[in-house]
């Protein structure tokens, strides 16, 4: 069963308020997450920068947009997923989190993975993927590679941020892209397996998916719920 919005947005309403790390002192706004309550790929990344704070949404500087043209090279809409962070407020003049904030941050992340169960996992650079796939190894060793933990799949990638200086990082993360859509099709599949619903036409359009047209899935798979949530 897929979250309803007014899970989601109860949720985001219990970050905005939260003061349970210092890091509500110096933010102007927390950033809950923003996307579909019914979508299939979740974006983690790490932390909200001056942007984020300054808007309340996740992703909307200069690597939000290099993240939004990378999604829509591989035919994907940004619409489509839920991007998030694994701490919700700013930390000041955008220093790594410190331990103990996203050790009192955490349980929002999980909650909101736990809420969407999301077919596929993006997590964007170091501090999500040792997060989420603590042990797992470094980001240097499994960007663009899937990985099944607790029965989710996760897709490391290099954080887009990194990528805006270094034109081989962007490369690489575009090559990455083009395999996360693979996965994507095959999350499908066994998604439509599980349910035990899945007609010929449904897996033939699954099958096509992996070379064709994925949004047409995505957007099947959303239902009619497309709301965005901030
Ligand atoms: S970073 Fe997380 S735990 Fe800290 S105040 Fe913000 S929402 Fe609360």
């Amino acid at each position: 069963m897929v979250a309803t919005t007014e899970e989601v947005l109860e949720l985001h309403g219990r970050v905005r308020k939260c003061t349970a790390c210092p890091l509500h002192l110096t933010r102007i706004q927390a950033v809950p997450g923003y996307g579909p309550a019914t979508a299939r790929v979740m974006a983690v990344g790490e932390a909200p920068g001056e942007n984020e704070d300054r808007e309340g949404k996740p992703f909307v500087g200069a690597a939000g947009r290099l993240l939004t043209s990378l999604l829509e090279s591989v035919g994907l809409d940004r619409r489509d997923i839920y991007i998030t962070n694994i701490v919700k407020c700013r930390p000041p003049r955008n220093r790594d989190p410190e331990p103990l904030e996203v050790e009192a941050c955490s349980h929002y992340l999980d909650e909101q993975i736990g809420l969407l169960r999301p077919d596929v996992i993006l997590l964007l650079g170091r501090h999500a993927l040792q997060r989420l796939l603590p042990g797992a190894g470094g980001i240097s060793r499994l960007h663009g590679e899937r990985v099944r933990r607790d029965d989710r799949v996760y897709v490391p990638l290099f954080h887009p941020a990194a990528a805006l200086y270094n034109g081989g990082l962007k490369e690489t993360l575009e090559a990455d892209m083009r395999r996360v859509r693979g996965y994507l099709a095959d999350a499908e599949a066994t998604r439509a397996r599980r349910a035990g619903g899945a007609s010929a036409s449904d897996l033939r359009k699954v099958a096509a998916a992996a070379g064709g047209d994925q949004m047409d899935l995505v957007a099947a798979a959303a239902g009619g719920d497309q709301m965005d949530l901030f």
